[in-house]
């Protein structure tokens, strides 16, 4: 993937992308001021960063460090903080992740990596800590409480170890004019090589379209170079959804399963169909909240009575700038009414409903009756419908347009068309980044968005039934 990813023209990050990166950036600039005699090695003098580094580690006059680079070739790193300690010197990473989340070995690896690089340039490291955000930090708190440094020195420098060893041939394959031997990984999925450049090149179905498939039998498909769904075979044990999968895939024909008529029957009119959109941004919006907190902002409900009444729709979007989530919780309440069953797409909604529960206890009864009336079309569908073109997938990008092949379905024909979009504007709004006469657009383009979500429901629903009989 590195290979590949290396020749690969550069792609702009989108726009959630960006907000994320700015976001960082903040959080860069938030720890530099725990430093506040750090100096940032900029181009000056006609130097390069590295160089300047250089200048500035010997000169001994700079505590700390911003930015510095290491160049050992044909490796560069980049180390946020930089500072002086007992003779040698602390290498820092600032993440904006919690300290006990489950990617950090993920970053120990990114550390260990900016040590490597600096340590071969003759860099005494003496230690290596990663700067996370803490769980205690509220909105408005100064940064001396944003941060926790979590010194992860010893798991570093045996990582290191590990990558000196590894770094020169890893660096000779990818110079090398030819990629290396490509080996079928769950990693795949995410490769933009697979179907273009690399293993699925060519082919009709590959064995990644198997779902959930154990990563022991992957491993045993790319032992034996099978890449082909055609060419599975047959005392490879597969569930039933698995095998589902693959006959609906070689046959190029839909799958339903007879008992998907007993699932949709248990359906109880009116049937509501409900989404949520929430923000969450690295640092907090709204007093009292932590860094990261989810907070719910929109729903969208649409109504029916039978498959052939009219589906008046209802709508709630907080205002951006304070917490609206009692408000929110108030509305849906009230937008649910007391009986029929109630249609999401996958376990978010009930999530998101238990969460209003522990924040707003007063309220838990009629939200356990809503979380009680919950009717998951995802389940339903991984359970008992496959369609060629799901590819493995069960995600409603998949599963809507192969169900339900619409035009008017098309979330490419709306200004905001995908959540990760959803809730960077939401979240520009409540910094004040979205302002004047754009706040009325955008809020409309939220609703229209969230509209179509549960609208995508109301079809999806119609459409299943319609294959059940
Ligand atoms: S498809 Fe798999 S083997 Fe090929 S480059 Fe991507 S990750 Fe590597």
């Amino acid at each position: 993937m590195a290979w590949y990813g290396l020749r690969a023209d550069p792609v702009a990050p989108d726009e959630a992308g960006r907000f994320r990166m700015q976001q960082g950036q903040e959080i860069g600039a938030l720890a530099r001021k725990l430093y506040p005699s750090g100096v940032i090695v900029s181009l000056a003098n006609g130097k390069t960063p590295a160089e300047r580094t250089r200048v500035n580690v010997a000169d001994g006059t700079e505590e700390t460090i911003f930015e510095a680079t290491a160049l050992a070739a044909p490796f560069v790193a980049k180390a946020d903080i930089l500072t002086r300690l007992n003779g040698g010197w602390h290498v820092l990473e600032v993440k904006s992740n919690f300290s006990d989340t489950k990617n950090i070995p993920d970053l120990v690896d990114d550390l260990s990596y900016t040590v490597m690089v600096f340590k071969r340039t003759g860099l005494p490291v003496v230690r290596a800590s990663l700067l996370l955000l803490s769980r205690e930090y509220r909105f408005g708190s100064g940064p001396d409480q944003l941060f926790e440094v979590v010194d992860k020195t010893g798991e570093v420098l045996v990582r290191v170890t590990e990558f000196d060893a590894a770094a020169d041939s890893i660096a000779k394959a990818l110079f090398n004019g030819k990629p290396p031997e490509p080996k079928l990984g769950s990693v795949c999925r995410e490769c933009a090589a697979f179907g273009e450049q690399c293993l699925a090149m060519g082919l009709a179905h590959t064995v990644l379209e198997i779902p959930n498939l154990h990563y022991k039998k992957l491993q045993r498909l790319s032992a034996e170079g099978i890449f082909d769904l055609s060419q599975v075979p047959d005392d490879l044990k597969l569930n039933e959804k698995q095998q589902r999968a693959k006959d609906s895939a070689l046959s190029g024909k839909p799958c339903v399963e007879p008992g998907l008529k007993n699932v949709l029957n248990a359906v109880a009119w009116p049937c509501y169909y409900l989404d949520f959109e929430t923000v969450a941004t690295f640092l907090p919006l709204y007093d009292g909240h932590a860094c990261h907190q989810q907070v719910l902002t929109q729903f969208s409900v649409h109504c029916r009575d039978t498959f052939d009444s009219e589906v008046p729709h209802s709508e709630y979007l907080a205002d951006a700038k304070r917490d609206c989530q009692r408000e929110l919780a108030e509305a849906l309440i009230s937008a649910l009414d007391q009986q029929g069953s109630i249609i999401v797409y996958t376990s978010f909604e009930k999530t998101r409903i238990e969460a209003l529960q522990r924040l707003l206890p007063d309220l838990n009864g009629p939200l356990q009756g809503i979380v009680d009336r919950l009717v998951d079309l995802y389940a339903i569908i991984v359970n008992h419908v496959y369609h060629p073109d799901f590819r493995g997938s069960f995600s409603i990008k998949k599963v809507l347009p192969a169900l339900v092949p619409d035009a008017d379905l098309s979330y490419q024909n709306l200004a905001i068309h995908d959540g990760d979009m959803a809730i960077t504007r939401f979240a520009r709004m409540a910094r004040g980044e979205i302002a004047g006469d754009a706040i009325a657009r955008t809020r409309q383009e939220l609703l229209e968005y969230c509209k179509l979500d549960t609208y995508a429901m109301v079809r999806l629903h119609e459409t299943l039934f319609r294959m059940a009989s």
